[in-house]
């Protein structure tokens, strides 16, 4: 869809595809076919119009067993005052962005207990096709990978996170602009050296929302 088309679709219904695409996500038991663990059905959220599209790796525990909104556990806060500071309050960016994962379904915790469980990448290969028709459908012009789960579907295998925060890159007319893990645990989220890499990637964030009018549908 061109970018002029997309404003004049604020209220316009669903198109089916997409309305099939949440009905066939929503009653998805692949993962669990295929003999993994699964601690929810699939949760994302926001507007099929969005120009703004947010991918994590998974939902987490809050997410599944509480909340059934993306990101709104300890990790989302973190994410969603980074968000605020780029000038999208959680309101707003959660009426106007579209949220998602690779893999969309609550992966559960690892065996220890303490934290929840990278999904396989035979999950990840099990979910591609659904973030892939969720990123035809809403066409973003902007796509926001959150953690190295999510990095890796946009750059080439071993890309360091050191290398790319910060930074922007275009793939097939989209601008990838990638945020690392918001856990709290995250060694290198919290190393003040790698704050102002966030940092900077929070201001390209914030540049490009409104020079492209992000806000809009
Ligand atoms: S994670 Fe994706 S592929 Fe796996 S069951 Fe959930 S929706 Fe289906």
């Amino acid at each position: 869809m061109a970018d002029e088309d997309k404003l004049s679709v604020e209220n316009e219904a669903a198109p089916p595809a997409w309305t099939q695409l949440q009905t066939a996500m929503h009653q998805c038991r692949r993962c669990a076919e295929a003999g993994f663990w699964l601690g929810s059905t699939a949760i994302f959220s926001g507007p099929w119009q969005a120009r703004l599209m947010i991918i994590g790796q998974a939902p987490g525990r809050v997410e599944a067993e509480t909340t059934g909104q993306p990101f709104s556990g300890p990790a989302g806060h973190r994410l969603m005052r980074w968000l605020g500071a780029a000038g999208w309050p959680e309101a707003v960016c959660r009426e106007r962005c579209y949220i998602t994962a690779v893999t969309k379904c609550y992966p559960g915790k690892v065996p220890s207990g303490r934290g929840d469980r990278k999904p396989s990448r035979q999950e990840q290969q099990l979910c591609a096709p659904f973030l892939e028709r969720e990123i035809a459908l809403v066409n973003p012009q902007v796509i926001v990978p959150v953690g190295k789960v999510a990095i890796d579907r946009f750059y080439p295998a071993k890309t360091k996170l050191d290398d790319i925060i910060g930074s922007s890159t275009e793939i097939a007319g989209r601008i990838i602009v990638p945020l690392p893990h918001p856990s709290g645990a995250s060694a290198w989220t919290n190393s003040r050296h790698n704050q102002a890499k966030i940092r900077a990637a929070i201001a390209i964030i914030a540049r490009l929302r409104v020079e492209l009018v992000l806000d809009a549908m």
